[in-house]
């Protein structure tokens, strides 16, 4: 018989969060093995690092993680609040954009056939980017939104789906109301 109790649905969801992650992570680590010459992501640059908030589905996950892992933060002005000299001090709960920093992305929201945000990645005027090494944005940001969405309607609210949680908050201690129906947080197993 199906199990369709709150701790079960959310571990499937969780479970397909890890999934996506798990893509991101293999689809960035080919790229890179691919064009190690002209990718310069490396541990201790922070360049992307700006990030400012994160749906409920995200911020359960870092709350999970961080509630055993105290954070001290002395970040400067306009950094990410987990950037802690110069590294991510929740990498292994980082979110999925993160995850896809410093990657050529298509979207159908660009005029061009794709994106780099990071200015010094694939920037040499003579690289011919393989289609296969270009990150379909609008796929994993569609799976990332029904993840969320599943998540919110399972906290009983599913309007919540389109809000953003400030990462500021959740590095305060502060938790979001809709999180009341969660009685711990251990359901959450260390991504990668
Ligand atoms: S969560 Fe980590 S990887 Fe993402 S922006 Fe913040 S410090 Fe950078």
């Amino acid at each position: 018989m199906k199990d369709n109790s709150f701790e079960s649905i959310l571990g499937g969801i969780l479970e397909n969060y890890r999934a996506l992650c798990s893509y991101c992570d293999s689809f960035f680590n080919a790229a890179l093995k691919k064009y190690q010459k002209h990718v310069f992501c490396k541990a201790s640059c922070s360049m992307c690092c700006e990030l400012e908030s994160v749906n409920y589905l995200e911020a359960f996950i870092i709350i999970s993680r961080i509630t055993t892992e105290k954070q001290k933060n002395n970040r400067t002005e306009s950094k990410c609040i987990f950037l802690i000299d110069d590294n991510c001090s929740i990498y292994s709960s980082r979110p999925i954009i993160c995850r896809t920093h410093g990657l050529a992305l298509s979207s159908s929201e660009f005029s061009a056939p794709y994106a780099i945000s990071c200015p010094l990645n694939f920037q040499s005027p003579s690289l011919h980017l393989d289609s296969h090494f270009i990150l379909d944005s609008d796929t994993v940001t569609l799976n990332l939104i029904k993840l969320n969405l599943a998540f919110c309607l399972l906290l009983g609210d599913c309007e919540q789906g389109s809000k953003r949680v400030s990462l500021e908050e959740i590095a305060a201690g502060k938790r979001p109301e809709i999180f009341r129906k969660i009685r711990n947080y251990d359901a959450v197993s260390p991504l990668q």
